[in-house]
């Protein structure tokens, strides 16, 4: 194999994988609040739902097609909120670097075409289906 540079980094695909290794705690799952109404005979929660007790935190995240739950004080809430947060936006960074990379992607591949003189630059962009109704039925 003919050995040829590596290829110049994109500057967003660079910066985007800059951001991604900026690691920091993150989680996958879902906060949830609520109040409850206790059994204590004459306690106003059993008459006022703004009497009722709370709010109480839980996670819940699946882990390998099971979904689990924990209790959480309101301060571990508060972190674990900030965590389903820069979840998310590690998520949507992934999905951004995705992007970029694939459009670096076709990129190379309009660079080889253009210098093989078969594709026009900017050419439009062809969906082929290909159709594999090649019917091998054993007779
Ligand atoms: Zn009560």
């Amino acid at each position: 194999m003919a050995t040829s540079p590596p290829p110049a980094v994109p500057s967003r695909v660079r910066h985007l994988a800059t951001e991604l290794a900026d690691a920091k705690p993150m989680r996958r799952g879902s906060l949830s609040e609520r109040t409850v109404k206790c059994s204590k005979p004459g306690c106003a929660c059993a008459q006022d739902p703004k009497a009722r007790h709370g709010p109480y935190y839980s996670f819940t995240h699946a882990v390998g097609g099971k979904t689990h739950s924990r209790f959480l004080t309101t301060e571990q809430a508060a972190l674990v909120r900030q965590q389903i947060d820069a979840g998310h936006q590690f998520r949507s960074r992934v999905d951004a670097l995705w992007e970029a990379s694939e459009q670096w992607a076709d990129s190379q591949l309009t660079d080889i075409s253009a210098s093989s003189g078969e594709a026009k630059k900017g050419g439009s962009r062809r969906v082929s289906k290909t159709k594999l109704s090649r019917k091998s039925r054993p007779s």
